[in-house]
């Protein structure tokens, strides 16, 4: 057992987690009762690229993840990313807890989103976990970059190399919501740049939530542009 695995065990032993929306003892070592983890806003699998909804198979969501169906939009103009994987909706009370995590630097909520996506998603084993990475200036503001916490949990649990110089952000961002999804990804064109070749490495790429998408497929062309073999998208929450 390695050292802050340990000291993780100690911690939990003496401080027994509660939950953070009902206050009764955490379940699965978390800070979420068994309730309120089976009444949380799950992700249910869509399109197996983007992982979008698709129309009208809510009720049959296990089928349709396993007959690989692709949604109009993935066909039409496929992203730069070869999957997403998500945990959750971004919905109550998941959407409260990123913000709170992300604009008032509550970390413990970070590491809770973490654990989340942990036990609801069994992911392929990257070679390297790469967070979004935020523009200077902007992480100079936060004071950290979401992305880069998230990730950092996910690589001490799984073991895999979490590489934060790699992907940087050259240019600041563009509020994409108002803009095409054409103008997007034009918008979106440069904006990332990777420091060194990646010899045809698999990358998990972790961001906090997929709205657009229009970001994650932007970081992912520029890791394939550097050599990455395959780049997937792992995030907490699918708006
Ligand atoms: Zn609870
Ligand atoms: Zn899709």
């Amino acid at each position: 057992m390695k050292v802050y695995q340990w000291i993780d065990r100690c911690w939990v032993s003496a401080f027994p987690p509660r939950c953070v929306v009902c206050h009764a003892p955490g379940s699965e070592g978390l800070s979420v009762c068994r309730d309120c983890l089976a009444d949380l806003p799950w992700h249910v699998p869509g399109c197996r690229v983007c992982g979008d909804a698709l129309p009208g198979t809510t009720m049959r969501a296990e089928a349709v993840a396993q007959k690989n169906h692709v949604c109009g939009r993935c066909l039409r103009t496929p992203p730069g990313f070869d999957q997403v994987t998500a945990a959750l909706a971004f919905a109550t009370p998941v959407d409260g807890w990123v913000r709170r995590f992300k604009y008032s630097g509550t970390l413990y909520l970070g590491r809770l989103l973490s654990e989340l996506f942990l036990l609801r998603c069994v992911p392929a084993i990257p070679d390297l976990i790469v967070p979004v990475p935020l523009h200077r200036d902007r992480l100079k503001l936060r004071g950290f970059n979401q992305s880069a916490e998230l990730a950092s949990v996910m690589a001490r649990r799984l073991g895999v190399p979490l590489v934060q110089d790699l992907l940087v952000r050259a240019q600041a961002g563009v509020p994409q919501s108002t803009l095409l999804a054409r103008d997007r990804r034009r918008a979106m064109r440069g904006v990332f740049q990777v420091k060194r070749p990646l010899d045809r490495a698999r990358v998990a790429l972790v961001d906090d939530v997929l709205t657009t998408g229009a970001t994650a497929s932007a970081c992912a062309r520029a890791l394939k542009h550097a050599g990455a073999a395959e780049v997937r998208v792992w995030v907490i929450s699918r708006a």
